[in-house]
C-alpha cells in the first residue's frame, strides 16, 4: 500500500507521465516561439502541437484557443464587457452567473459589481433554468457564465439547456470547464458554449497554465488582459510558457483518450465510498446526491463533524482530503455553494473527497478505515454531550 491516499484532486491532480514527458522535452527547447530562426520555430512547433492537442479536447479548432496563466486568468479574460460578434461592437452591460460559480467567476471579471447577478440553484445544486430565462428576457445580449461542474460537489449543471435559453435571448454563453475537463465531455458545440475555460493542473499538466477557447472566429476578444507584444494573436500578451503548454497539450491528449474508462472506474470506487460513508453512524449527508454528479466528486457532512478537525484526523490517517474548496490564505470559510443549495449552517462544514487516475481499491479502503475511527469518536462525542 502506498504510504499516503491523495483523495483531493479537485484541488489539483499530479502530472499525468505523458504530461511530464512533453514538459522533459520542451525544458530543452531554448528558443522564443516568436523567433523565426530554427530555435524559435522549434518552440512555436510546441506551441502549436499543444494548441491542437487541447483544441481536440473541447471540440474546437486550434485557431480558437488562447493561451493563458490559469483558468482563473481564463475566467478574467472572458468575463468582460467587450466581447465582439459578428464584428457587432456594442458592449453587453450584463454578466449573469450561478450562485454556485468559482470564486474566479464570482467577483465578475471586468463588470462593474452593479453589472453582475446571480442565479438560484435549487437544493440539488443545478441552475434553476426558469430564473436564468426570466434574467435573459429582462437583460438580453447579457454574458451569462456557467460552470459545467461544480468543483465542490461534483455537481453537473444543465448548460447545454441553459445555453439554448441564452442565444435565444442574443446572449452570449461562457462555460467555466475546469472541473470537467477529462471527467465529463466538453465538447464545445455539443454544451453550446461560446467561451469556454480549462486548467492544465487539474487534467495532469503543470499549476499555473489554463486556456480560454472560443467558438469560432466570429467571437472576438477586443480587450486583452495583458497587452505588450502581441502573442497568441494578440488576446495575451507575453511570452508564452512552452514548456507549460506542451504539458497542457500531452495531458489533454491523455484525458481524451482515458476519460471514458476512467470515468467508469472512478464511480466504481465513488459508489464504495458512498457506501462505507453510510454504513456507520452520525448519518451523513452527500451534497448534490440527488444531481448528476461528476463521478470522481463527494462532498459530505455528518451532525457534529467539523471539516477542519475532520481534514487533520484523515491527514493523520495518511489520507488528504479537503474542506469544500481549496482556499489560498488557508483559511476556512463557510462555503457559498452550500448556502446557495440551502443546506442548514449547522451542515455547512463538509469534506470533499475527490478520486482521480491513481486512486486504488487500497485507497478507498484506507478512507473508510479512517472514518470508521473518526465516526466512533463522533459518536461517543454525542453521546456524551447528549449525557
Ligand atoms: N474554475 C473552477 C471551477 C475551479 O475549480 C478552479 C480551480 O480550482 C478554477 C476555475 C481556477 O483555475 P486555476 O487554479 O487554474 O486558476
Amino acid at each position: 500500500m502506498a504510504e499516503r491516499s491523495y483523495l483531493d484532486w479537485n484541488a489539483t491532480t499530479p502530472l499525468r507521465p505523458e504530461a511530464g514527458a512533453a514538459l522533459a522535452g520542451a525544458l530543452a527547447l531554448s528558443g522564443n516561439p516568436s523567433s523565426v530562426h530554427v530555435e524559435g520555430r522549434a518552440a512555436r512547433h510546441a506551441v502549436e502541437l499543444a494548441r491542437e492537442q487541447v483544441a481536440a479536447l473541447a471540440g474546437a479548432q486550434p485557431g480558437d484557443v488562447f493561451f493563458t496563466s490559469s483558468g482563473t486568468e481564463a475566467n478574467m479574460l472572458a468575463l468582460t464587457p467587450a466581447i465582439e460578434v459578428d464584428g457587432d461592437k456594442r458592449p453587453r452591460t450584463r454578466l449573469l452567473i450561478s450562485a454556485v460559480e468559482h470564486v474566479s467567476v464570482r467577483t465578475g471579471g471586468r463588470f462593474p459589481r452593479e453589472a453582475v447577478e446571480e442565479l438560484p440553484v435549487g437544493a440539488d445544486g443545478r441552475l434553476k433554468l426558469a430564473a436564468l430565462e426570466a434574467a435573459v428576457a429582462r437583460f438580453p445580449r447579457a454574458l451569462v457564465s456557467l460552470m459545467l461542474a461544480n468543483n465542490e460537489t461534483g455537481v453537473i449543471e444543465p448548460v447545454a439547456d441553459a445555453a439554448a435559453i441564452v442565444h435565444a435571448a442574443d446572449g452570449l454563453l461562457h462555460v467555466d470547464a475546469v472541473q470537467a475537463a477529462g471527467r465529463i465531455d466538453c465538447d464545445m458545440l455539443a454544451l453550446g458554449a461560446d467561451l469556454l475555460t480549462l486548467s492544465a493542473h487539474k487534467i495532469g499538466g503543470l499549476k499555473g497554465v489554463g486556456a480560454l477557447i472560443r467558438r469560432g472566429e466570429h467571437i472576438h476578444l477586443a480587450e486583452p488582459l495583458i497587452r505588450g507584444g502581441g502573442q497568441e494573436r494578440g488576446v495575451r500578451a507575453g511570452t508564452e510558457n512552452v514548456a507549460g503548454i506542451a504539458a497542457f497539450g500531452a495531458a489533454a491528449v491523455a484525458a481524451r483518450r482515458t476519460r471514458e474508462a476512467e470515468a467508469k472506474r472512478m464511480l466504481e470506487l465513488r459508489t464504495r465510498l458512498e457506501q462505507g460513508l453510510r454504513e456507520v453512524l452520525p448519518p451523513v449527508v452527500v451534497f448534490g446526491a440527488e444531481a448528476e454528479r461528476l463521478p470522481n466528486t463527494t462532498l459530505f457532512a455528518a451532525p457534529g463533524l467539523k471539516a477542519e478537525t475532520a481534514v487533520i484526523a484523515f491527514d493523520l490517517e495518511g489520507i488528504a482530503v479537503s474542506s469544500g474548496a481549496a482556499c489560498s490564505s488557508g483559511k476556512v470559510q463557510p462555503s457559498h455553494v452550500l448556502a446557495a443549495m440551502g443546506v442548514a449552517t449547522e451542515l455547512r462544514g463538509a469534506v470533499r473527497v475527490s478520486l482521480g487516475w491513481e486512486t486504488t481499491d487500497d485507497d478507498i479502503a484506507r478512507f473508510q478505515n479512517a472514518w470508521r475511527k473518526l465516526a466512533t469518536t463522533l459518536s461517543k462525542g454525542r453521546r456524551g454531550i447528549a449525557a
